[in-house]
């Protein structure tokens, strides 16, 4: 491995640390303690295991954290009225709803209906609006972690070539309009994608978000590039033992590491950032609700 390794654990742990001081000084100087409030409908283990640690997170920085969790069967209206109760809740000033929801429940009317300045999740369409315009917003936790690996690598990210291999609206559309915010030019590639390794092969910046196990191997990628690999995806390991499983990105870590600049490692990269920067935003909302000044390096 010739890469650099971007060690988003550390970075992470960082990123609460300073989260962590502006709460407590938000609660000596102006005695504001920003609270977080998460919305979970049903019982999915996998949603189950993110709010518990989004609401233990919370609480290690000094936040308030309240959690609502509802049945399966609630109701679009039940659920409405829960996120109208929390909008006019001044002790919180950001609001996530664990997605995603059973399918009786209509999931854009939902975000929607969050107060934008408390969607920390940034998935509320004015947020988009404001992101894709180059205005203040709340940003998505995952890009917004991104973001900050690479700007804490490169320093300016001014002119570099970016490629964002996937096109949702949680993870590859906010990258690119943060990428393009910081001056890259970027080319987003998605599954009609003709000859993408050609493409990727472009870039100075790459950054899969595709949901297919090590599907960027190492001869895709320019020469001291650098790889941010946002995909989860769990494989069958039966050497570590009968039914256990590993986490691998999306992209192939030994072959690009040894081509790469710098990369960042499944798990222990993009992951741990995302639930960082859901403390961020929520700490960013507080003082923006209060009118007080932001911590600064935390948001776009
Ligand atoms: P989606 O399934 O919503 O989007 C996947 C994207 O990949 C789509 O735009 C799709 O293209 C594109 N794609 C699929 N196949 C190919 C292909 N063969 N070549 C090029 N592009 C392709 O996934 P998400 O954006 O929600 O998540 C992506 C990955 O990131 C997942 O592994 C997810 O688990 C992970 N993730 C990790 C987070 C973290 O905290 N680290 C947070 C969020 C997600 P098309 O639009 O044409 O179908």
């Amino acid at each position: 491995m010739s890469a650099t390794l971007i060690d988003g654990k550390a970075f992470a742990g960082r990123v609460r640390t300073q989260v962590a001081e502006h709460v407590a000084r938000l609660k000596a100087d102006h005695g504001i303690t920003p609270g977080l409030a998460v919305v979970l409908v049903g019982e999915d283990p996998a949603s189950q295991v993110y709010v518990r640690s989004k609401g233990k997170q919370t609480v290690e920085v000094g936040m308030k954290s309240v959690e609502h969790k509802l049945d399966v069967s609630t109701a679009q209206e039940d659920l409405l009225a829960v996120i109208n109760q929390l909008n006019n809740d001044p002790e919180i000033h950001g609001i996530l709803v664990q997605l995603p929801l059973p399918d009786h429940l209509d999931e854009d009317m939902v975000i929607n209906a969050i107060a934008p300045e408390k969607d920390v999740d940034g998935f509320h369409i004015s947020n988009v609006g404001l992101l894709g315009t180059g205005q203040k917003s709340m940003v998505p936790c995952t890009p917004l972690g991104c973001l900050m690996m690479l700007r804490d690598h490169h320093g300016s990210l001014s002119g570099m070539d970016a490629v964002v291999i996937g096109r949702s609206n949680i993870v590859g559309k906010p990258m690119a309009q943060l990428l393009l915010g910081d001056s890259c030019t970027v080319t987003i590639a998605h599954s009609r994608t003709k000859d993408l390794a050609d493409v990727v092969r472009r870039a100075d910046i790459v950054v899969a978000a595709v949901g297919r196990p090590e599907m960027v191997p190492g001869d895709w990628i320019k020469p001291g590039a650098t790889v941010i690999d946002v995909g989860i995806n769990r494989l069958d390991a039966p050497e570590k033992g009968e039914g256990k499983t590993r986490l691998v990105g999306d992209a192939d870590f030994e072959s690009c590491a040894a081509v790469a600049g710098a990369i960042t490692p499944v798990p222990g990269g993009v992951g741990p950032m995302t639930i960082a920067c859901l403390l961020a935003n929520t700490v960013t909302a507080c003082c923006r609700a209060n009118r007080l000044e932001e911590p600064e390096g935390l948001t776009a």
